[in-house]
């Protein structure tokens, strides 16, 4: 047998991908999903993977206790959410507890109050709850988990790695967005060239490459039926303005 060549970790690039990660987290799946829907895996870190972990876990409790139940991609997924809140039902001082109630206190202190144009599509006001205070997902937590998705999308649909320059970006899609223009515009050319990936009802992926230039990726990405993430993977050349002259990176 051939040594087997060491895979790099397709996050950092740089350490073993000694660990299998879940592309979307195991947890993520709604229970309504069919045995048979493929659970992708790509090699990472044991500290990328510990990482994203815990940001997939933060990220999942949040948007779980902001969503109803009836649509087939969120189902269930609530009341797992309001479960793993709920410590008044364990023994005080129990790990659980402690856990749990560490867990509430976080999200307690991230609360803020509800405004239209930084609230999730899908997202927003519920009328039964007269408080106008609103649970924080937090953009940083959508955009680095919507990074780990595209390179993590990268490498199962293309088979390669996102190596500087090429680097990712991504638009998570809030409602009364500014950049609903911009979104029309990526759909129109996303259509004649795109292909669907679905993942069972919690999560589609509509992704595509430029035709003149196969570097270029672009991804839509719909989880749980609720929160739509734009992403690209490209290779641009920043202009970096210094009081000279502009300079190319
Ligand atoms: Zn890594």
């Amino acid at each position: 047998m051939g040594k087997r060549k060491r895979k790099s970790c397709i996050y950092c690039l740089y350490k073993e991908g000694s660990t299998k990660d879940h592309l979307f987290p195991r947890r993520w799946y709604p229970s309504s999903t069919s045995s048979k829907i493929q659970r992708i895996t790509v090699p990472a870190c044991r500290e990328c993977n510990q990482k994203y972990a815990k940001i997939e876990d933060a990220l999942f409790l949040r948007v779980a206790v902001s969503l109803e139940d009836p649509v087939d991609g969120a189902r269930g997924l609530s009341e797992i959410g309001m479960k793993r809140l709920r410590f008044s039902d364990h023994p005080i001082g129990s790990k659980e507890y402690k856990v749990r109630k560490k867990a509430f206190m976080e999200l307690l202190e991230e609360l803020q109050p509800y405004k239209p144009e930084s609230t999730l599509d899908g997202f927003g006001p519920k009328p039964e709850i007269r408080s106008e205070f609103a649970v924080k997902i937090g953009t940083e937590r959508l955009l680095k988990i919507g990074e780990k998705i595209v390179k993590g999308l990268e490498y199962e649909l293309f088979g390669r790695l996102v190596r500087p320059p090429r680097r990712v970006e991504i638009y998570p899609v809030y409602i009364n967005d500014r950049l609903t223009p911009y979104y029309e515009k990526w759909q129109e050319l996303l259509d004649p060239v795109k292909k669907v990936m679905n993942l069972g009802p919690a999560f589609k992926v509509e992704f595509g490459t430029d035709p003149c230039n196969a570097e270029t990726s672009l991804f839509r990405m719909r989880i749980w039926d609720h929160i739509t993430i734009w992403g690209w993977c490209i290779n641009r050349t920043r202009i970096v303005r210094t009081s000279r002259n502009p300079v190319h990176q």
